[in-house]
């Protein structure tokens, strides 16, 4: 399966542009072994998915969602015959975990930065013996979810975990708070791939309401530091040399433009949303980022500088709608 050709053209696509080449539900060779998908993330919330073929298994990137997983492991199987082993999720959201069943049932383990399991102690309370939380109203939307089992990843690292063979090296690896407080990131040191989950997205799908805007700013500088070459991101399309950057711009430019208004009155920021879209929109590096949760993108960067919330709780509700749309309530993705 390994065609020279298309590496050389993938290679000079890479070369050329920072942006995309792959198209949704395509498999993408990037490098000997070493493959990338990218998820329908409007029609079932699918996150990206990457897998690395290893000389005795394969190695996932993301369990994404119960159907994001049945989705690629037919297309992993048409391309080798080794087992599925492991399946990293980049952090706990239901688009990167709620699959971590289906690959246990096809023989993998779920491995995760020990925070993922924290996060998930946090919003996956139905699990933990106490009220229904986020597993439990995700599966009120998606037929998958609700014919499935949370299964939390039981194979963890706190500092690193590598995988190699002598021939490939995959480097799971922790920055520190971002998207979430348990993001981990798959580097590829040989071939400079850096697989990012939702730490860095390639247009407007960043979601900080379990984050932190100002942390997530440097933990993007940590990543910047491994000099990746190509960027899989959690979602949009692959991205290249300039991705992370323009991702840490995004919310750099974020916060310096809501700074201006910290001291001021919520109602004030609130009436502001459209003036400071339209500074980030004139940034071309960055506009694609701006997007349908830019008001609740300023609103956390806002309160995180002391600010009170001043999303109405429609609004704001409608924020989390569209967070679950944009992370895989699948019938809210079909309206
Ligand atoms: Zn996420």
């Amino acid at each position: 399966m390994n065609t020279p050709a298309r590496y050389f053209s993938v290679a000079l696509l890479l070369a050329s542009t920072s942006f995309a080449f792959a198209e949704l539900n395509i498999v993408t060779n990037l490098a000997p072994d070493i493959y990338f998908h990218e998820g329908d993330l409007k029609g079932h919330g699918h996150c990206n998915n990457g897998w690395i073929v290893f000389e005795d298994y394969v190695l996932v990137i993301d369990g994404n969602f119960p159907s994001g997983a049945k989705e690629i492991i037919p297309k992993i199987h048409a391309i080798t015959d080794k087992p599925i082993r492991f399946a990293f999720d980049t952090h706990h959201h239901g688009d990167h975990a709620y699959g971590n069943q289906v690959w246990v049932e096809n023989g993998a383990t779920p491995v995760a930065y020990a925070g993922v399991v924290e996060e998930m102690k946090k919003f996956e309370t139905g699990y933990y013996g106490n009220t229904p939380g986020r597993w439990e109203d995700s599966a009120k939307g998606r037929p998958d979810v609700a014919a499935s089992k949370l299964k939390p990843p039981t194979l963890l690292f706190t500092k690193d975990m590598i995988f190699d063979d002598g021939k490939h090296r995959v480097e799971l690896l922790h920055f520190g708070v971002a998207h979430t407080r348990g993001d981990g990131f798959a580097w590829l040191p040989k071939e400079r791939i850096l697989f990012t989950g939702d730490a860095c997205v390639n247009g407007p799908y960043n979601f900080a309401g379990d984050g932190n805007i100002e942390q997530w700013v440097k933990t993007l500088e940590l990543a910047r530091k491994l000099g990746a070459k190509t960027i899989c991101p959690g979602h949009g399309p692959i991205g290249g040399e300039s991705t992370l950057k323009d991702q840490q711009e995004f919310f750099f430019e974020l916060r310096k433009q809501v700074k201006k208004y910290s001291t001021r009155k919520p109602e004030q920021i609130k009436d502001s949303v459209d003036k400071i879209k339209s500074e980030l929109q004139k940034n071309e590096r960055i506009a694609r980022y701006v997007g349908d949760f830019f008001p609740a993108q300023v609103e956390k960067a806002y309160t995180e500088m002391g600010g009170k919330p001043f999303l109405s709780k429609t609004a704001s509700n409608d924020d989390h709608s569209q967070h679950a749309e944009a992370h895989g309530n699948e019938k809210a993705t079909h309206q």
